[in-house]
């Protein structure tokens, strides 16, 4: 990936920038409900706190056979008002060991995507699809996911990205409730979430609010190393629309 290191300054060039903002500065409080029926004053929680009580809620989850296998639960890790926010499959061997998203060999090429990006994991948050590991890797399976993505869905409520990159087929496809694959579903910003995703998921987030960009899998980048240009064009898209959000 030396070739995005170099290239990095070209996207910041051409994004007419030399660094991103990183993170949203009226973000640490999140209105919430009325807490009577009738209205009353508005409570506020912040993307910490709500991550925080959703974390608990999903305690030492046995809600999926995915639980049998693990040795901890992988919930997610990052800066709770990130403007960015990238979404894995699921944990890896590394991952489940140590609790933390993306820490394996391909975590080792996310992270070098993410400096490309002149980011760092603290101005981002990563999470997957799927929070517990497939036994020996394996693709985690329909009911897994359908158990498993309301609790993704409740991170991206919690933290309200503006950017969310699917990192591979199973976010692609989850996020955007399709069957299209990654090659074809790349390289372009979904909407989201979409009228689909809305009925689906009941979310109380504006349809189309966040800009979804699917890319390829670290992974997969590690067995295809020419890849690594388109995955770097998504990551320019990516890059010159949080800049251009923040210049008036
Ligand atoms: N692959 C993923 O999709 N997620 C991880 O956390 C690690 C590897």
């Amino acid at each position: 990936m030396e070739d995005l290191a170099r290239r990095k300054l070209e996207a910041l060039y051409l994004a007419g920038e030399r660094e991103i903002p990183k993170n949203r500065k009226h973000k640490q409080e999140t209105p919430k409900k009325p807490s009577t029926p009738g209205g009353g004053p508005a409570s506020v929680m912040s993307p910490e706190t709500i991550l925080e009580e959703l974390r608990r809620e999903i305690g030492d989850c046995k809600r999926c056979r995915l639980c049998e296998g693990r040795n901890q639960l992988v919930f997610g890790v990052g800066n709770p008002g990130a403007r960015l926010m990238f979404v894995g499959e699921a944990p890896g061997r590394d991952e489940d060991r140590q609790g933390e998203p993306f820490v394996g060999r391909a975590g080792k090429l996310l992270d070098k995507i993410i400096e490309a990006m002149n980011l760092t994991r603290q101005d981002v948050y990563i999470a997957n699809v799927v929070k517990c590991r497939p036994p020996e890797n394996r693709n985690p399976a329909p009911d897994e996911i359908e158990t498993c993505e309301p609790f993704l869905l409740r991170q991206i409520e919690a933290i309200k990205p503006e950017i969310i990159v699917c990192l591979g087929t199973f976010a692609a496809q989850t996020l955007l409730q399709t069957e299209t694959r990654i090659g074809a579903l790349r390289s372009k910003f979904h909407a989201w979430p979409s009228p689909v995703v809305k009925a689906k998921f009941e979310t109380s987030l504006p349809e189309g609010g966040i800009q979804v960009m699917p890319t390829y899998h670290p992974a997969f980048l590690l067995r295809n190393p020419n890849m690594k240009r388109p995955l770097w064009e998504d990551m320019q898209q990516v890059m010159a629309r949080l800049v251009k959000k923040e210049t008036p």
